[in-house]
């Protein structure tokens, strides 16, 4: 029998963690076996078992370590469950059952050591609870959160402080693998040349000095993310250190920011017009002629808008049908009859170019030819194009078309932040029903 130097429990001989604290019986190397005051408790007892290693490495704690250390203690956590589930106990010796099972459980979280980056191996806690008189095991695991939420601070107020200050440089962590610091080759310096190349002797990465800065010309495994990304890319070394910290390059994170800056215009003009065809958009009131009746205030003044209105046209076209027989040199003539097609169809036609004048109640167009005034509660219907409207409206038999309007630029304003969008038909079609919900 060995007893525990830790808690004192009585232990089998050959064991080599204490059953009841789990703390490594050191009896085999010929320490202190002493008996100790055994604390031993009937019924149930917990039995934490944490790894050994209590190493962290804050200074490689970035969101994507730890996102990743987070994935290796998930890991973990599963691997422990299928060793108990797999463990058998066997009949008449559940206390060697026992042993063998925490000796399992320790040797996984052991291995954390090796695997973590950045986090301490004892974040992960498996608690045993047997209970002997049954004989009865409950195992359960937990991360300690006081301390995982004391890296999410760390990783804030870094965030939120110099980044330099506290990343570590590329040199000392590979941007591809992100795991192993980076040696300069070849050994001596070349001279004439200030820098040297650099190689991760963990992944095979290589990035030759190139003045401006290193490319990257080669890695072991072609499928990693940092290889499709940046193979045979140059990056300066304030690029390369922060792809090591979890980063992008410029280029990426132009390319990442233009595709933001779309979506987010993209979402802003979608709520815009929304808001707008809910009458919910004010605009700055313009400079116009035309004299605006009580209670009326002018809204949008379009210049350069062509009026189209669909007009019957009479078409006769003739040709000669089939193929052409080649007789001789000079001599050809066609097969076939003569067609002569006439139809009757309607076709826009432009009838005036002019000033279209929105305001609170109607749509106005002053033209060199015509005026027409558009009293907005007879407008039945709007149909958008890209490049304008066609309203049809009460006592009107021809569908009006206001084109071009998408010339003139609005300045927008969504959640703050304002866009500049041409007044295609989406747009015009939005703010008149605007003002048509508000009449
Ligand atoms: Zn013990
Ligand atoms: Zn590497």
């Amino acid at each position: 029998m060995v007893y525990c130097r830790e808690c004192g429990e009585l232990n089998r001989d050959g064991a080599n963690y204490c059953l009841k604290c789990g703390s490594p019986l050191r009896g085999s190397e010929g320490e202190d076996t002493r008996p100790q005051p055994a604390r031993m408790k009937a019924g149930p007892r917990t039995i934490t078992l944490t790894a050994s290693d209590d190493t962290e490495n804050l200074g490689r704690l970035t969101p994507e370590i730890l996102r990743m250390d987070n994935e290796t203690l998930m890991k973990c956590n599963d691997e422990i469950k299928e060793l108990v589930k797999k463990r058998r106990i066997r009949r008449g010796d559940f206390e060697g059952s026992m042993e063998e099972l925490m000796a399992e459980i320790r040797s996984r979280l052991e291995a954390l050591s090796g695997e973590l980056r950045a986090l301490s191996p004892q974040l992960l806690r498996v608690t045993v609870e047997i209970d002997r008189s049954k004989p009865d095991v409950k195992i359960t695991t937990s991360l300690d959160k006081d301390r995982m939420e004391g890296y999410l601070e760390k990783i804030k107020s870094r965030q939120l402080s110099d980044q330099s200050l506290t990343t570590p440089s590329w040199r000392d962590l590979c941007p591809v693998c992100r795991e192993a610091p980076l040696t300069p080759f070849p050994k001596r310096r070349v001279p004439g040349r200030s820098k040297r190349n650099m190689r991760c002797s963990n992944c095979g990465a290589v990035f030759i000095y190139k003045g401006n800065g290193y490319l990257l010309s080669r890695v072991s495994d072609k499928n990693t993310r940092a290889w499709r990304l940046y193979g045979g890319k140059t990056l300066t070394e304030e690029e390369w250190t922060r792809i090591a910290n979890g980063g992008v390059s410029n280029e990426l994170q132009r390319e990442i920011q233009r595709k933001r800056d779309i979506e987010e215009r993209r979402r802003d003009i979608e709520g815009w017009l929304k808001s707008a065809a809910e009458g919910n958009v004010t605009f700055r009131e313009p400079q116009t002629p035309i004299i605006l009746r009580k209670n009326e205030r002018a809204v949008l003044v379009l210049h350069n808008i062509d009026l189209y209105e669909p007009r019957a046209v009479r078409r006769t076209a003739g040709g000669y049908g089939g193929p052409t027989i080649r007789v001789s040199k000079n001599l050809s003539f066609r097969m076939g009859a003569l067609n002569a097609i006439s139809e009757s169809r309607d076709e826009l036609r432009r009838i005036d170019t002019g000033t279209l004048t929105l305001t609170t109640r109607r749509m106005i167009f002053t033209g060199t030819k015509r005026t027409t005034n558009i009293d907005l509660r007879k407008v039945l219907a709007i149909q958008p194009y890209t490049n304008g409207i066609a309203v049809q409206r009460e006592n009107k038999k021809r569908t009006e078309h206001f084109l071009n309007t998408e010339k003139t630029l609005l300045n927008i304003t969504h959640s703050g932040r304002t866009h500049t969008v041409p007044a295609d038909g989406a747009v015009m079609k939005a703010v008149i029903e605007g003002l048509i919900r508000k009449l």
